[in-house]
């Protein structure tokens, strides 16, 4: 599966316990992130991370021209509620091209929990039938 991780600056932190908590469900995986969410993840979790651009300088714009390709299988996007960010409408992109394309996507730790733990059961296999489909 190819899995994107995604955090805002305020939810850096949470995002590196994730990973922590989940690192051999991840190891599996090509894993995807924007540029310091990754950057993060790598020295933290010593996994290794396919990085992007930073968020604001294109990196969500990135990862949705990848779920446009069908490339994406999961995403966890940290988002922080509480703050304004300058690249708003990436954010708002990113969200709607993976309803556009039915891309699992969690905002928060409750749901990223409970996505990682299907991930294991097999709840996502399904994406392996459809990615790469025309
Ligand atoms: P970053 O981007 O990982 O480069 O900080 C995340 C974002 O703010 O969208």
């Amino acid at each position: 599966m190819n899995i994107a991780l995604i955090a805002h600056d305020r939810k850096k932190e949470l995002m590196v316990e994730l990973t922590l908590a989940y690192k051999l469900i991840l190891e599996p995986h090509a894993l995807f992130a924007t540029g310091t969410t990754g950057k993060r993840i790598m020295e933290a979790t010593g996994l290794s991370v396919h990085r992007f651009q930073s968020g604001p300088l294109g990196g969500d714009q990135q990862i949705g021209s990848r779920i446009s390709e069908n490339k994406m299988d999961l995403i966890i996007f940290l988002r922080d509620p509480l703050t304004a960010q300058p690249h708003e409408p990436d954010v708002t992109a990113l969200i709607r091209l993976c309803d556009v394309y039915e891309i699992p996507l969690a905002t928060n730790i409750g749901t990223a929990e409970v996505l990682l733990r299907g991930l294991q059961e097999g709840f996502l296999d399904w994406r392996d039938l459809r990615r790469n489909e025309e």
